[in-house]
């Protein structure tokens, strides 16, 4: 750290990504990532055409994107916001619809790591509250209508899922704060809150083209809600980076969604290939939530969380394994196609086999 260094940033700790490794080729299930790339539609818009247009800024407005989202879920324009990635839009979130000890915010503790990261970074309070012992968001910490409310839905690494009726009476009990619900998962077996909008002026839902819309590098995320609550949202982006998508990933967004069958369609593999390897790893002994996301969180007894996740990696797979302390012996392990999942259980398989002769 430099002397420069704002004194407000010194003790802060960064969220720490996933592995992109570059030494060689994995089996990659650490990031959540869809197997399957774009649909031919996006290969076709991020053409040579619209990359000789580089020279020109892209439309701030977001004018074709936000009317194709608005069409998808059947709201106006003026309920959607977009930016570059979802992290982006919870980052405004944190800025705009949170203050210091006067606007707290409330999450669960085991949950995807930036809402403590964006709660640092702006000087919120925040309380992270415990999950249950079998992984479940106990709902009546956030029932206060004293602090916004974050939830992840389905919450990450768990893959566990509310109710929609569950997530409509956070939002009613909590009249004077925002309640977000991130989709990132949505797609993948979970009840979206998208229409709850409609209703609730408090309610804010995100979502991103990362996991079921295969645009993971692409970094495109969006956000539904009342057109007041959007408005803050604009008034946030146009004070930071006006132009924070680019050309390429606004016409890639819009093609995604003129071809959405194709994602759904995917989305039904990857419940598929979820199945089949819960399935699997049940007969090797594992114990697993019932996931309704694009990966699977599991243990086993007879290997520990941290061993798995070297073992695996060097034989080429890469999973995911956090060292906090509730969830170590667990790997959350990205759902990938169904060759990559039987490649997967074979490992797993040899790796069980082999500590057992080790032993001998
Ligand atoms: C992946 C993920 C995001 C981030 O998505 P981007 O659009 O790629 O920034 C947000 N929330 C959760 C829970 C995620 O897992």
């Amino acid at each position: 750290m430099s002397r420069f260094m704002n004194s407000k940033y010194r003790g802060m700790e960064a969220y720490t990504p996933g592995e992109q490794p570059t030494d060689m080729k994995y089996i990659k299930l650490n990031t959540n990532e869809s197997p399957y790339p774009p649909s031919p539609k996006v290969l076709e818009a991020v053409n040579c055409t619209e990359v000789s247009r580089l020279n020109l800024y892209p439309d701030p407005t977001c004018k074709g994107l936000k009317e194709s989202l608005a069409n998808l879920f059947g709201v106006k324009r003026e309920n959607i916001f977009v930016s570059n990635g979802s992290d982006d839009i919870l980052n405004f979130s944190f800025m705009a619809f949170c203050e210091g000890s006067k606007r707290k915010v409330r999450f669960p503790e085991i949950s995807y790591g930036f809402y403590s990261v964006y709660a640092e970074l702006h000087g919120v309070d925040y309380t992270a509250f415990p999950l249950m012992e079998d992984f479940s968001i106990n709902i009546s910490d956030y029932m206060k209508n004293d602090a916004t409310v974050v939830i992840a839905n389905p919450n990450a690494p768990t893959g566990l899922a509310l109710s929609l009726e569950q997530i409509e009476d956070i939002v009613k009990a909590n009249p004077d704060y925002i309640v977000l619900i991130d989709e990132a998962y949505v797609d993948f077996g979970a009840e979206s809150a998208v229409e709850l909008t409609k209703k609730y002026d408090n309610l804010l839902v995100v979502g991103t083209f990362s996991k079921s819309r295969s645009m993971a590098g692409a970094r495109l995320g969006y956000a539904v809600g009342s057109s007041e609550l959007i408005a803050d949202l604009e008034k946030i982006k146009y004070s930071t980076n006006p132009y924070n998508i680019n050309r390429l990933t606004l016409l890639a967004g819009e093609a995604a969604l003129a071809e959405n069958s194709y994602y759904m369609d995917n989305c039904k593999k990857i419940i598929e290939s979820r199945e089949y390897t819960q399935t699997e790893l049940k007969n090797l002994g594992f114990d697993m939530t019932d996931s309704k996301a694009n990966f699977i969180f599991a243990k086993s007894d007879s290997i520990s969380g941290k061993e798995l996740y070297e073992r695996l990696k060097a034989r080429g797979i890469l999973v995911r394994h956090f060292d906090k302390e509730k969830i170590k012996e667990y790997n959350r392990i990205t759902v990938g196609t169904k060759e990559q999942m039987k490649a997967l259980v074979e490992a797993i398989s040899d790796i069980l086999e082999e500590r057992k002769n080790e032993k001998k």
